[in-house]
């Protein structure tokens, strides 16, 4: 019988177990190790007095039709849980102050986020074609929609998704898809009843038999297998594959405070989805989730509760604060923005020192270095969010394309 080890538990890793599972039933023996007492990798959810802590991502999009299929193979689709209709309304920050992101052509006519010919020019960019996808993201939205657009729309949509800069970022790379005619089916912001590591919960309960917690590969000689697919973080496989371009990808610390809040401490209840900061504004803060507000699942309705994310790209010196530091910096921005009455918030606090892998200029041609590499080696393959998308969907519809052509 053929054995395929899977090194590395997070969504890439399990999402590869499962399709291995689901095609090969049991004509292979696989195995997947993961260095961790639990698998998940950034994806894990925490209870904390009836709310929710997510340390990785809080949602996904319905537009990936692999993952709802991902979802109903493992019987889990009766947890999944849409985001309210009320938290449609974001914000930006902008000189200290949140303004919504116009959705309807009435808001954005009354937005002073841009001026009148900042407008004028953004919808004259929705009528250009051709610009080069080669090029940074600033540079790309900036020619086309202009300046403004680039720094206080787009750079914080930017934040939100890669906690990166614009200026390094790719954009052929970080938007494949931006630009091309085909258009996406409307997509709906979804999690689970218990969090997103409920469904990791499930994973590992279904494949309990197949996964080793705890013990960390530190050299393929180890390993005993026909086929080995590394979906550890590029750092690590770097290391076990002997491909240093992998050192290449760089990663940004994101740091992610969950803070309960009563609603009376706030002197202005925080609406909608909550807001983005622009890079602009020189603040570590990225951005506030005013988690509560985007699922109903909260035992208490006399609370808030809200994730203050910090960091990124332009600020790696978060990956060296202590827990205190990162939380006296969430409560003044909380403070800042809605007013703190009283200090009477249950903080939970998670820093990820390599948070999120950046598509920056060079990409391109290190992403080709890789493919070249991986031809020389047998049966090795790579399969992570550093490849060919960092989403949940992405990570989920990459494992399937991976099983399917081994
Ligand atoms: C703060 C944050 C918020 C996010 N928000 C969203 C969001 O809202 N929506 C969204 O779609 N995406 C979001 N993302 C991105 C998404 O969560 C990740 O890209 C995805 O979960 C990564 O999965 P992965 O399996 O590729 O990598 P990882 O989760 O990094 O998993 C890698 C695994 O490999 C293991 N490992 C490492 N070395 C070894 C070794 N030597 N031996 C064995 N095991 C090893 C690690 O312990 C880990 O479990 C977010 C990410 C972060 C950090």
């Amino acid at each position: 019988m053929k054995k395929i080890i899977i090194i590395g538990g997070g969504i890439s890793g399990l999402a590869v177990l499962h399709y291995i599972k689901k095609r090969y039933q049991e004509t292979v023996e696989v195995t997947l190790i993961e260095k961790n007492s639990d698998v998940g990798g950034t994806i894990a959810s925490f209870e904390s007095q009836g709310s929710i802590f997510e340390t990785g991502p809080n949602g996904f999009l319905t537009n990936q039709p692999n993952t709802l299929e991902f979802i109903k193979d493992l019987g889990f689709l009766d947890q999944l849980i849409e985001a309210n209709e009320d938290s449609k309304r974001r914000y930006i920050q902008m000189n200290g102050k949140l303004h919504l992101l116009p959705m309807d052509p009435v808001n954005f006519f009354k937005t002073p986020l841009l001026s009148a010919t900042e407008k004028i020019r953004l919808i004259q960019g929705l009528f250009k074609k051709n610009i080069s996808k080669d090029q940074s993201v600033y540079d790309y939205t900036a020619e086309r929609f202009g300046p403004a657009v680039a720094s206080r729309l787009v750079d914080p949509f930017l934040t939100g998704i890669y906690a990166g800069d614009i200026k390094r970022l790719h954009m052929g790379a970080a938007f494949p898809k931006m630009g091309t005619p085909k258009g996406q089916p409307k997509a709906k912001m979804c999690s689970f009843v218990n969090g997103m590591g409920s469904l990791i919960g499930q994973l590992a309960l279904k494949y309990k038999s197949s996964i080793q917690i705890g013990v960390e590969v530190k050299d393929l000689a180890e390993l005993k297998a026909d086929t080995i697919i590394c979906a550890t973080p590029a750092y690590v496989a770097a290391e076990l594959f002997g491909m240093p371009i992998l050192q290449d990808i760089y990663y940004s610390p994101v740091a992610v405070v969950g803070m309960l809040i009563k609603k009376d401490s706030f002197k202005r209840l925080p609406d909608g989805f909550g807001y983005l900061i622009p890079s602009g504004e020189g603040k570590e803060v990225l951005g506030v989730l005013i988690e509560s507000n985007v699922y109903t699942r909260q035992t208490s309705k006399d609370q808030i509760f809200l994730r203050v994310m910090m960091g990124g790209a332009h600020h790696p010196g978060i990956a060296s604060y202590t827990k205190e530091q990162l939380q006296v910096l969430a409560l003044k921005e909380i403070d800042e923005i809605y007013g703190l009455k009283e200090d009477s918030s249950s903080i939970s606090v998670k820093l990820w020192t390599k948070g999120i892998p950046q598509y920056e200029l060079d990409y391109p041609a290190i992403r080709q270095a890789i493919t070249e590499e991986l031809k020389k080696k047998q049966n090795l393959f790579l399969c992570a969010n550093y490849l060919d998308g960092i989403s949940f969907n992405d990570c989920i519809k990459n494992a399937k394309e991976l099983v399917d052509s081994l």
